[in-house]
Parts: C-alpha cells; structure tokens; sequence
C-alpha cells in the first residue's frame, strides 16, 4: 500500500524546504532523516539574503535567524599581502548558524502537516512502477509514489537512486572551525573575510566574525592532507592581522575534514530518475564561485516542488517529472556556474581595482558573471 504522495529523505535545508511545499498544497508528505531532530550543535555559515523572502513563504520566523546581516567584506589573496574590499549596496547576505537554520525548517515542516522520521537511516530504496519505497534499518519500510532524494552528496544511498552523478570534477576539501567569541575593541559590526586562489585554483577560505561567533572554513582542492595545515595557516593569518578576535589555530589543528559536493549540477545529464528528483547536494546543487549550498539547495527544492505538484495530478507522472532538468536548468544554471574567466588573470585585478573587486563580490555573494 502506498502511504505517502511523497516521500523525502534527508531532512536538510533542500528535503525540509521541499517536505513544507508540498504540504502547503495538501499532499501528504514524509520526511525521513538519519539523524535525532533537533539536531544537536552549531555551525556558523551564511544564507543568501535572496533566501529571506523564502524563508517567509515557509513559515520560518526570520528572527532570530537573520539577525546577524553582513556588509563587510574583505578579500585577501593567498598569501595575505594583499587586500580588497568589495561594496555592496545592500547586505548579500546573513551570518546564521546552519544547525539552527535546517531545525528552524523542520519545525516549519512538522507544524505545515508533514510527518517526520527522525533517527531514522534509510539503508535501501526500491523502485516499483508506480511507487518508490524506502526500508530504515531496522527493515520498517515505508513507501510514497514519488520519491524526493535530498540525503547529501556523500551518501552511499545515492547510487540506488540509479541516477549516475559522477561529475568528473576534482574533490573540494573542506573543514570548518568555529568557537564562541565578542568582537573585537571598535569591530562590532559583523564581518567577512575571504581568502581566494588558495592551492592557485578556485579554492578558497571562509571567515565569519558576528557579534557572538567566529569561524573559519577552508574550502580546498589540492591534496586533502594539506587542508588541516592550510586552515591552520589562515587562522593564524587572520588572527595575527587582527580580523579574528581570537586565535583558532590549536582548535583548527583538530577538525575534522569532510568531502564536499563541487559545482556538480551542471555536468549531470540528468536529475530525474524512475519517480525520483535529485535535489540539493544531492544533485549538486552548489555554486562554483564560492561553494554555497543552502540557498541553492532550498532553490532547488521549490522547483521540484512545482514539479513533483503537477506529477502527482497528471496521467504522466514520469514526463512531468522529465521537465526537472530544463526547468531548474533556465532558472539556476547561471547562478551555479563558475565566472567565466580565469581566476589565475583575474586575481592580480581584483586587489588593484575598485569595480573589479566589486565585481568579485557579486560573483561570490549573488552568483553574477564577471
Ligand atoms: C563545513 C561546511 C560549511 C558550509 N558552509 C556553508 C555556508 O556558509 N553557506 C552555504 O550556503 N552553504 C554552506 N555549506 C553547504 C551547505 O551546508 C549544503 O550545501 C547544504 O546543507 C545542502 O543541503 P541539503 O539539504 O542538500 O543536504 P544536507 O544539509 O547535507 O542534508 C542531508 C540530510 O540527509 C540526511 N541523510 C543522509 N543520509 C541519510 C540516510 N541514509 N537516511 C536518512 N537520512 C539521511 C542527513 O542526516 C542530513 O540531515 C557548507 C558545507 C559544509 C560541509
């Protein structure tokens, strides 16, 4: 028996946005997550602001969410001799804390009429011709006639899908540091920094310093050995050049380095398998320029929410689903894409020219060509 018109898992920022959708227009919807909610923890990163009117349409108070918007920015280069300030004439964006970010969804999620399987690991999907079914280990197996696959880049659950998603792209590295801190004597307003052309490539390293939380991530494609002693590093050179208020170099020495999606989308063929959307990380959904995933994923979600809408209604249900690709592909496929310009020529411009810079900044923060 098919319980669900829906079934979603991963309960990340795409798989909530996508669950709450849905449920607004009166499907019945389960969102399966491998983990306890609440989630336990922090994790400072920053949403796009364009993810503010969204956030609304979700039933995600904004406060105190977006407390914390950002309009300083510094770029450094690679070996801090230089720097540029990019302006922006409205905040790009806000600094929040992702755990509490992807709980504030799932809450919105559960008061919108979407049931929630918390600690709940999916451990095998089946696709039957009319319905897609998910077993949780443990063998409980629970089943809807689409299914949303929103479970991460990284999990091994994705090749069930049967949706191939190789990209061929290098790996990006990435470790993050973060402690509770006040901002600096005369530095009160939030703050970002950012270090490009790290390993002369497209990586680079994220600092945040809001009014009660600092943090530094590296987001790195050279060997992943070098990631830790790369973080290690910058901590130290931001500290020293007094953007951090506390020293993060002994914290940085013991985090952990994860795999984390590149650009992916673009080079994927498809995103549509038997009932089935990739969305999110999963069907990375991230942005070249500067390796953001939260608004791109909850972008994501709300097309294929559209989609998944009108599959549910129509005879056809797998060549409404077929319409994913183009769709998400005319909306999202420019802000994904890298500048089209090499960063190696454009760096040396960026540090000695205002609108350059500039530039920059709408590249890394909004997703604009160069
Ligand atoms: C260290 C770090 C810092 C980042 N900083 C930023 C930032 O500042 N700004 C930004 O925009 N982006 C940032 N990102 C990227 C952003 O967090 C992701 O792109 C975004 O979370 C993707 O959302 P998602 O819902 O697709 O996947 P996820 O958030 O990864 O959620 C996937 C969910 O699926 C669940 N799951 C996995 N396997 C299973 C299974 N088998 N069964 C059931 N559930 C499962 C997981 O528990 C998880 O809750 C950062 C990423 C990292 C790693």
């Amino acid at each position: 028996m098919v319980e669900f018109d829906v079934v979603i898992v991963g309960a990340g920022p795409a798989g909530a946005t996508a669950a709450i959708i849905l449920a607004q227009r009166d499907h019945k919807v389960l969102l399966i997550d491998a983990e306890a909610m609440p989630r336990e923890g922090t994790s400072a990163g920053w949403l796009n602001a364009r993810a503010a009117p969204m956030l609304k349409e979700l039933g995600v108070s904004s406060r105190p969410l977006l407390d914390c918007a950002f309009r300083h920015v510094t770029f450094f280069n690679e070996d801090f001799s230089k720097q540029a300030k990019p302006s922006f004439e409205e905040s790009p964006g806000y600094l929040v804390d992702r755990v509490q970010f992807a709980n504030a969804l799932v809450k919105s999620a559960e008061k919108t009429g979407v049931k929630v399987a918390a600690g709940s690991p999916v451990a095998e999907l089946r696709h039957h011709e009319t319905s897609v079914e998910a077993i949780i280990a443990g063998g409980k197996s629970v089943s809807g006639r689409l299914l949303l696959f929103a479970a991460g880049r990284i999990s091994p659950l994705l090749e069930q899908t049967g949706i191939p998603v190789d990209s061929g792209r290098d790996a990006m590295w990435t470790a993050q540091v973060d402690a509770v801190s006040s901002p600096a004597k005369g530095k009160t307003e939030p703050h970002v920094a950012v270090v490009l052309g790290l390993d002369r490539t497209a990586g680079f390293a994220f600092c945040a310093v809001s009014r009660s939380r600092v943090s530094v991530a590296i987001n790195w494609l050279g060997d992943r050995a070098q990631a830790i002693p790369q973080l290690v590093r910058i901590c130290k050179a931001l500290f020293d050049n007094q953007t951090l208020p506390v020293d993060l170099t002994e914290r940085a020495r013991d985090c952990r380095v994860v795999q984390t999606p590149t650009a992916g989308a673009l080079d994927m063929d498809s995103h549509v398998g038997k009932n089935t959307l990739l969305i999110g990380d999963a069907g990375g959904f991230v942005t070249a320029a500067g390796n953001e995933g939260l608004y791109p994923a909850m972008w994501s979600a709300r097309i294929a929410s559209d989609v998944v809408s009108a599959a549910l209604t129509s005879k056809h249900s797998q060549d409404e689903l077929m319409t994913f690709e183009a769709k998400w592909r005319t909306t999202m496929a420019d802000y994904l894409r890298s500048p089209n310009t090499d960063l190696q020529f454009l760096l040396p411009l960026i540090f000695s020219n205002q609108p350059m810079a500039d530039r920059m900044g709408a590249a890394f923060f909004s997703g604009e060509n160069i």
